[in-house]
């Protein structure tokens, strides 16, 4: 089809300042417009293609499942599909968190480990608990119960009439506080403030504490301080309160790990994920939770909730071959070595743009943030409108890359540089020069 696509119909969340490409094809980490311009994939999409575009293993497997059947109503069926995946999940999570609920994205995977919390408080004579504390700023979805506990006001405000409106702690945002993020006083200056919150509010009634074990959108690939995991889980069980993982973002293996918060020995109780499980080949989410706390459910006439397109074969034998094709390729450890060598250049352009005021993250996820002055990490005005600019400078030295608002989403910018975990060495370099075009 080559008809112009540029006035279609369907509508963003809003309005870009230039017309987007019409995409055309996509192989690895590029990607292809209809009029033949290539551009590389530098934050696969929103940290959603980790494996890269059109891997032939995936490919397959999606159409094998879909010579046999594409859907079977989960009431009605189990697959094999949806039990080799949920198998191979539980594999990589934590022991004792041997129980998977599918769904079919990250907002949904959010809605599910809040509402299993719930149903496990009431299962078990705490219906007294129903409080979610969760981060600001933080982004866990969109839909009213995952927006009731994402702290960026711009976006829930509209909505407050409609939503129970969750507490909140300060992310540790150790840079933008002026703290050292290797010395463990930041971590449990932060972590106490999630204490002195649980008190405020009456530990009888909070029911778990919802984190991004390395921040997203909201933060920018914010790595927790020292200590700060470690010590959230301990105020957690000492408290009663259910600690719950949202790795849509942060799993996927770009931390080198399938579950990013693995890399503190620190286990939640519920895992959220989705985006980098189905890869951008298939809508798929899930929550990953501990037995105990399923069967607890369970044993009290069921887990009051689903979706429809829930765990339907043709997105569960795609997010197996997902998760073959990251252990199959090592891209769980490329995450590391490549995604150390991409932030170390990230972090050579400070040496040259003075307007970076930070570099962020680890493994495959990083970002930088862009300020008026590093020294006093004042944000640029909005008006300045950092990230929209850097980013269309981007597009036309083609390389797409993620850029939000930080902060809450009131002032400050950051860019976020999350290529596919199959980018090799040589594809940094490609990176590096069209974002420092870009920049420059
Ligand atoms: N949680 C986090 C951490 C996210 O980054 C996102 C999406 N950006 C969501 C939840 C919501 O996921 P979805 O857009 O698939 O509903």
């Amino acid at each position: 089809m080559t008809a112009d696509l540029r006035n279609a119909k369907s509508f963003l969340f809003y309005q870009t300042e230039h017309p987007r490409p019409v995409l055309d094809r996509a192989e690895g980490i590029y990607m292809w417009d209809q009029d033949g311009n290539r551009f590389i994939d530098g934050s696969s999409g929103a940290m959603v293609c980790n494996i890269g575009h059109s891997n032939p293993h995936v490919l397959d497997a999606m159409r094998r499942q879909m010579e046999k059947s594409t859907f079977g109503y989960r009431l009605h069926f189990v697959t094999e599909a949806s039990e080799s995946l949920a198998a191979k999940m539980c594999e990589h999570a934590w022991p004792g968190m041997d129980r998977v609920f599918f769904v079919s994205g990250g907002s949904e995977a959010v809605e599910s480990a809040m509402k299993l919390a719930r149903q496990h408080a009431v299962a078990t004579g705490q219906g007294s608990r129903w409080k979610v504390i969760s981060r600001w700023p933080s982004y866990h979805g969109c839909t009213l119960g995952a927006l009731a506990v994402t702290g960026y006001d711009a976006l829930t405000d509209p909505f407050t009439p409609m939503m129970q409106v969750m507490p909140k702690v300060p992310a540790p945002t150790a840079w933008l506080d002026g703290l050292d993020p290797d010395d463990p006083a930041t971590g449990a200056h932060y972590a106490a403030m999630l204490e002195a919150k649980i008190i405020e509010e009456g530990p009888e009634t909070v029911l778990a504490f919802l984190v991004e074990p390395v921040g997203g959108a909201s933060t920018g690939a914010l790595v927790p301080p020292k200590g700060y995991m470690e010590a959230v889980r301990e105020i957690c069980t000492r408290h009663g309160v259910l600690l719950i993982h949202d790795e849509v973002m942060s799993g996927g293996g770009r931390l080198g790990t399938l579950y990013g918060g693995r890399n503190w020995n620190a286990a939640p109780d519920i895992m959220a994920v989705s985006k980098g499980f189905g890869a951008g080949y298939v809508p798929l989410g899930a929550i990953v939770a501990r037995g105990d706390l399923v069967e607890a459910v369970l044993a009290k006439g069921g887990f009051l909730h689903g979706f429809t397109y829930a765990g339907n074969p043709l997105a569960c034998a795609a997010g197996l071959a997902v998760i073959e094709e990251i252990e199959r390729q090592g891209m769980m450890q490329n995450s590391l070595s490549t995604g150390a060598l991409l932030k170390a250049e990230l972090v050579k352009l400070m040496d040259r743009f003075p307007f970076i005021g930070d570099v962020r993250g680890m493994g495959m996820l990083l970002a930088f943030e862009i300020v008026a002055d590093r020294k006093t990490r004042a944000p640029l005005a909005p008006t300045v409108k950092a990230f929209d600019r850097i980013v269309e400078a981007a597009y036309r030295r083609g390389l797409i890359v993620y850029s939000r608002r930080s902060r809450g989403g009131y002032s400050g910018d950051h860019i976020l540089v999350a290529p596919p975990m199959i980018t090799t060495p040589a594809q940094v370099g490609e990176i590096m020069e069209r974002l420092t075009g870009a920049l420059a």
